[in-house]
């Protein structure tokens, strides 16, 4: 098969590495398990603590290098059919009806179950530094959870130190060393300068980083002003790279908690209150107005409004590129529990932009369903009860996020595709393969091809699923999906072709993860040029004029 890996144009960047950075890695990732295997128990308390295995034992995860899964209906993005898949050394190298193997395979029945490409988050925060405290998950322990769902990639923002976007990705390199699946960057700009710039080529041409996010909130830490947004995504325009900006009026939220604060709101509810779908629509619609002004596509994350939605909707319709992406909370909760007595009930719902009254989800999920949004994300970013504390006497100190990379992929199909929504090739595409497309990594991730990465799950959409604190991977102690039953459970997942969850246990190496880097000028880029120079010609401009006599 070493000829087939070779025609393959995004096998050859891998294959090109050295042998001696192999090994380095794998002595590192051996020092990793045993930092891991400490760092994990202070927090895990009751909870199911995953079994571990160095990194470079052939054993973890499947016995054998060599999988075959039969019988399953195979879903693509655009195509079903029942069929098996033959994986080796973490490559799909067949997918037809009746592939016969030998003994040395192991097999693997997926009949009446569906064998689809493992999910991929677009947006997470592991082990991130953020409102004086840092995410309880890291690289291991939310990697470890994703698994568990059924997730086999995600993309995590990485934060510049002291707005130096270089230190912020060798922070990110070394937090993600110990990673026990696949993984990408993004790139947070939280200042503008020239070295800026240049570290924005830096990224995207040698460090396979192909997206950059701009901050609208997060007034005094995160926040850009429009100028710095212009001149990003100009910068963004001529390197091929995503915009995508979080889209909320920072100096108006600011006003709003001022508001509340005066009022003597100082609880959760505060924190829904003070920043209402009216700045999120606002943001949005400024975000899309420049991106168009520069003509450049723009990718707005965790789209939590009718409000933000809507904006997107109508860019789309006067064929503006701009891609949305919801996240789980805001498709299946509310913001009800934001007035919970209990605070710290209440407080584990805190993120931003906040989660909604009822009906926004649902207007949300019909978008997902109609392709209004393309893609969905969780927005993975976990506290505990007691950071979550931070926020007793003021919810503006309530550090910010939800939990979801475990549970994205059950709930999206349990409220999408067994509420008949959506169909389940479509439930390939806004759980893996749009994600894959937006940021160029496709076929090799999000898909069920020959020579795509054997990162696979199976669902059996005749089984049933149950979220609680007591049970989840995440290091966190709550869930803001605590009780939640559905239909279909992932009972296996297969990441770099060795089965890691067999539906009730997680065999995972820190250390066996690999970063994905992704290439720039996805196919939302095609077709820029020609509008700019459509644009310029239609300017009739400059007029040329005789100079007036004297
Ligand atoms: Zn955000
Ligand atoms: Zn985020």
């Amino acid at each position: 098969m070493a000829g087939l890996h070779s025609t393959l144009p995004w096998r050859k960047i891998e294959e090109g590495r050295s042998m001696t950075s192999l090994y380095r890695v794998q002595l590192i990732s051996l020092l990793a398990v045993m930092v891991c295997l400490f760092a994990i128990f202070p927090f895990s308390g009751s909870q199911q603590v995953p079994e571990f295995c160095a990194y470079g034992e052939s054993e973890c995860g499947s016995s054998s290098s060599k999988l075959l899964i039969k019988g399953g209906t195979v879903v693509n993005a655009h195509h079903q059919e029942v069929a098996d898949v033959y994986v080796e050394d973490g490559i799909i190298v067949s997918v037809q009806p009746n592939i016969n193997v030998g003994d040395d395979v192991t097999v693997l029945d997926a009949t009446g179950k569906y064998v689809m490409p493992g999910g991929i988050d677009p947006h997470t925060h592991l082990e991130m530094e953020f409102m004086g405290t840092e995410t309880i998950d890291d690289f291991f322990s939310g990697q470890a959870a994703a698994l568990a769902g059924g997730t086999t990639m995600h993309i995590d923002f990485v934060i510049p130190v002291n707005g130096s976007l270089t230190a912020g990705f060798e922070a990110y390199k070394k937090k993600a060393k110990k990673s026990c699946m696949d993984y990408g960057f993004h790139m947070a700009i939280t200042k503008w300068d020239e070295i800026v710039a240049r570290e924005m080529e830096i990224m995207v041409q040698e460090k396979g980083i192909n997206s950059f996010k701009f901050f609208l909130a997060y007034k005094g830490s995160l926040m850009i002003r429009d100028e710095l947004l212009l001149e990003g995504l100009k910068k963004c325009k001529s390197l091929g790279a995503l915009a995508m900006v979080h889209a909320e009026n920072g100096d108006a939220v600011a006003e709003g908690q001022k508001r509340m604060i005066d009022l003597g709101v100082t609880g959760p509810e505060g924190h829904a209150l003070s920043r209402p779908p009216v700045l999120e629509g606002e943001a949005t619609a400024r975000a899309i107005r420049l991106a168009g002004f520069v003509n450049v596509p723009l990718y707005v994350v965790h789209v939590m409004s009718i409000d933000a939605m809507e904006e997107i909707a109508k860019a789309q319709k006067s064929g503006q590129k701009v891609v949305g992406e919801p996240v789980v909370s805001g498709l299946v909760l509310d913001d009800s529990e934001l007035w919970n007595p209990d605070f710290t009930i209440a407080a584990k719902y805190v993120m931003s932009p906040p989660i909604r009254k009822p009906g926004h989800g649902k207007a949300l999920q019909a978008a997902l369903s109609r392709g209004v949004l393309q893609l969905v994300g969780t927005d993975h970013c976990t506290f505990n009860s007691t950071q979550k504390a931070l926020g007793i006497d003021d919810f503006r100190k309530i550090p910010n996020g939800v939990n979801g990379i475990e549970e994205r992929m059950h709930l999206v199909w349990d409220t999408m595709v067994e509420w008949g929504q959506i169909s389940v090739t479509d439930y390939v595409r806004i759980t893996s393969t749009e994600c894959a497309r937006i940021f160029n990594i496709y076929p090799r991730k999000g898909a069920i091809l020959a020579g795509s990465d054997a990162d696979i799950i199976i669902l059996n959409p005749n089984s049933s699923f149950e979220i609680t604190a007591a049970t989840h991977h995440s290091r966190t102690d709550t869930n803001v999906y605590e009780g939640r039953k559905g239909k279909g459970k992932v009972e296996v997942t297969i990441a770099g072709g060795k089965v890691v969850w067999d539906g009730s246990a997680l065999k995972v190496a820190p250390g066996s993860g690999k970063y994905i880097e992704m290439p720039p000028f996805s196919h939302l880029f095609n077709g820029i040029e020609k509008a700019d120079a459509a644009y310029l010609s239609s300017l009739r401009a400059p007029v040329r004029r005789l100079k007036a006599a004297t």
